[in-house]
């Protein structure tokens, strides 16, 4: 079955970032907040990869999405407000990047309200997108995102289109990621802590694989979900090699280059489209 993304459309990509920052080693263990040199390395990405990352989007007129858990926020307001005054989206992605399968419906709905109200108070818009920190849900998160009025989420890896989750509380629509397709398990090294995969790839190694990702996505016409964290890809070589994957989009015949709330709203449109023809 093939996906219906519109006439003059083959398939659709995404460039998404997860500005952890420094909320993903803290909710590791919070006693890294006395450790200089852990805390720096996770601040690369919100201060020196974003704006670089910022520039170049500008400069090739993409537009992606961010998802920012609400302490990273809080930390940088400012940043968060560029991000979203150059016409970017905000998604959700924790407050400090819990991981949600330790925590019950309390923490977790608290985690989120309080994300979306720190979101909504710095970009004057409240976000509709939802990113799990370590893409790790629970089997009640989809209606607890639809309950609060989340749109999509991106998170479950069992397709590469988007589809739609029914919940007790609406529909939510679901913009599937995978392993493959994130530059985590390609470019992340910590010493100490361990953190992430430990190895460091070449930016031709990553170029190649994330290629024939798009390739294959563009010939069977799904979805190519990009995930990335500004503290790895925001690195000088890679920011170029960003820059080369998205000229080979280019070079592809009908690559809708998007954020992942426009393809919500774009799979919501075809589903009512389709609900409405079934009906008359
Ligand atoms: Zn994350």
């Amino acid at each position: 079955m093939t996906y219906n993304w519109s006439e003059n459309r083959r398939c659709a990509a995404v460039l998404s970032f997860d500005v952890d920052g420094e909320s993903g080693i803290l909710a590791e263990d919070p006693k890294m907040s006395q450790r200089l040199s852990a805390i720096a390395w996770a601040r690369y990405g919100p201060k020196t990869g974003v704006p670089r990352i910022l520039d170049m989007l500008k400069k090739q007129s993409v537009q992606a999405t961010f998802f920012v858990p609400g302490y990273t926020a809080e930390l940088y307001p400012d940043l968060v407000k560029r991000i979203s005054d150059e016409g970017h989206e905000i998604g959700v992605h924790g407050y400090l990047h819990e991981k949600v399968s330790s925590l019950d419906l309390i923490q977790e709905e608290t985690a989120l309200v309080k994300t979306c109200d720190i979101l909504e108070k710095i970009t004057g818009t409240r976000p509709i997108g939802y990113r799990a920190p370590l893409w790790d849900v629970n089997d009640r998160t989809p209606e607890l995102l639809a309950s609060h009025g989340m749109v999509y989420d991106s998170s479950l890896m069992d397709d590469d289109v988007p589809y739609t989750i029914s919940t007790p509380k609406g529909d939510l629509i679901e913009i599937p990621p995978h392993w493959t397709n994130d530059d985590w398990e390609q470019f992340a090294f910590h010493m100490e802590p361990k953190i992430g995969s430990g190895v460091i790839e070449t930016c031709a190694k990553a170029l190649q694989l994330w290629q024939e990702e798009v390739e294959g996505m563009h010939h069977y016409g799904r979805a190519f979900i990009l995930t990335m964290h500004p503290e790895l890809i925001g690195r000088p070589a890679r920011v170029l090699m960003l820059e080369k994957l998205i000229e080979y989009m280019r070079s592809l015949d009908g690559v809708w280059l998007t954020t992942c709330g426009e393809i919500a709203r774009y799979h919501q449109k075809q589903n009512l489209t389709a609900t409405m023809s079934e009906v008359g």
